[in-house]
Order: C-alpha cells, then structure tokens, then sequence
C-alpha cells in the first residue's frame, strides 16, 4: 500500500498565519504577497477570533482559506485551536468562555477542519489530547514557538510520540504560526495531496491524511507491504523510525544523500506504531503522519 498517491501532485502550505488584523506585525496584503512570492499554493489567515477572508478565493496563483485561531485558558494549560475552512458565522457561535470541546465541534458545524495549535508551548497533556476529539491534525511543529521568538518548546513530537503509544494516533501538521516577520515565517508547510486546490479539495485531503508535515525535507514515497515500511524522499542525512518500542535495532538509517530505507515492523513484540522523520544535512525535519501497524 502506498500512503501517496503517485498520480497526484502535492500542494505546499502554511494553515496558521497571523497578520496586524489580530497580533501580527505584517498587514494582510504583505503576509499573502510574501507567502506566494515564496511559492506557497495555499495559505490560511488564523487572527485571534476573527476571520480575516471570508470566504476562499485566490491571490495569483495562490489560494487563500478562511481561518480562525480560538484561545482558551484553562489552570494549568491553554488550549488554541485553528479552525480553516470555517464559514464566517462561526464567530457568532463560539466565545472564550465555552470549552475547547465546543469550539472544536463549532468548527466543524461550520464547515471547517480544527487543527491543535503547538501543544508543546501550549503545556498540554495526553489526556487533553484524548478529550478533545474530531481533530482533524496537530501541530508537531510551531515555528514561533521556537528561539528566539517564543521559548524552546516548538517541537511537539516527544508528546505526539507518548499520545501514540498510549493508542492515540493523530495526524500531525508544522505551521509557522507567523507573528514577527523575523524569520519564523515560511519555515513549517504542510505538503498534500489534493484532487484540486480548494477549499473542498483540501477539507478532503486533510480528512484522508493525504498530507505530511515539514521544515524542508520531501517524502516521495511511503509504501508498507507485509511487515516492512519502505520510505522514498529527496536527498536526506538520516532517516528515523520511530515507534511505541523504546528500543529496536535499525531505527535510524544515516548517510549522505540518502533517498531510500526500509524498516521491518516488529510484529512479534506487538509494535503498534511507526512514525517516519527525515532529517537533512542543516537538522531540518519532516514527519509522516504516524501509522498504525497494530493489526499484524
Ligand atoms: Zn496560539
Ligand atoms: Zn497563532
């Protein structure tokens, strides 16, 4: 089974961008034209309870997403959640004092997909993941999260790793979450597999997993056949597998210019999932969504 389609092209994209509409430093029309210029196909505007674009439409050869970012307080965590796709009138149905749950579901009653924003930075637990279900994805990586914007804690994947050992598989996304224009903007993409670049298309391909996260390194290829996953990308320096085994031999594959590694699932010991990184030669990730191989 091949986990992308050969027959389709992949999309570039950024899902959380804020812009001076909300606390961002860079007004609208700078962040999109920056974006495309950079080669983007699509881009959300994500301000804080507020919808920047109203509805889908195209800048250049560039689609824009409605998008909106919901921040909730709580004691010990907050919880942001980016909902893209979102008909406008969400905002007339949600407000900070409801729970994530609600605006999470309110998203989706609005037609859009709801995706954890930097649950690292966010100090959010795996029994916050498990509550909060209908998430379309995660974020594994936030780039302002990141030094010398924000903290250390841009890096989700230690979590997302404890999550999916406990049975909770989510698919992952990186996004810059832009703020500053500093250069944490244009660093974290998503790449997905699309019918066609809309609204709709999108919506689809998230549903399906039809995407992979990244800061610069390309999957080509993930095939799984029998109790092997074998792994095509563009030059890399180190392919890794990680999985809810703490130890197994052949994790890691490392060299230069790698473009292929294959890794045997260890059914034996009950190996339940295998989340594939890529890691080029200036230590810039990409994450496969993690896949189940529970039922071998
Ligand atoms: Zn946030
Ligand atoms: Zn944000």
């Amino acid at each position: 089974m091949n986990l992308f389609d050969p027959q389709k092209p992949f999309f570039k994209g950024n899902l959380h961008t804020h812009t001076t509409n909300s606390d961002g430093r860079m007004n609208p029309d700078d962040v999109i034209e920056r974006y495309q210029a950079a080669g983007y196909d699509f881009l959300a505007l994500t301000e804080h309870w507020k919808i920047s674009v109203e509805s889908p439409r195209f800048y250049k050869n560039m689609l824009l997403l409605p998008g909106v970012e919901l921040d909730y307080n709580l004691l010990n965590e907050v919880i942001h959640v980016v909902g893209v796709n979102v008909d406008p009138s969400l905002l007339t149905r949600v407000d900070r004092r409801q729970t994530a749950r609600r605006g999470i579901r309110e998203i989706r009653l609005a037609g859009g997909r709801a995706i954890l924003a930097h649950p690292a930075w966010s100090l959010n637990t795996v029994e916050t993941l498990r509550q909060l279900t209908d998430l379309t994805a995660v974020e594994i990586y936030n780039s302002v999260s990141a030094l010398p914007w924000n903290g250390d804690r841009a890096d989700a994947m230690l979590l997302l790793d404890i999550a999916a050992a406990h049975g909770l598989l989510l698919n992952t996304v990186a996004s810059d979450d832009a703020h500053f224009y500093t250069g944490e903007d244009r660093t974290s993409f998503i790449m997905l597999q699309a019918d066609e670049l809309t609204a709709e298309g999108i919506n689809r391909a998230l549903d399906a997993g039809a995407f992979y996260a990244s800061r610069g390194p390309r999957f080509r290829q993930i095939e799984i056949e029998d109790d092997e996953i074998r792994v095509e990308c563009e030059p890399v320096r180190q392919i890794v597998f990680h999985s809810d085994l703490p130890y197994v031999r052949n994790r890691c594959v490392c060299g230069d210019n790698l473009t292929e590694a294959t890794y045997k699932i260890n059914s034996e010991r009950l190996e339940r999932f295998v989340r594939v990184i890529l890691i080029d030669g200036q230590g810039k990730r990409a994450w496969a969504n993690p896949i189940d191989v529970s039922n071998r």
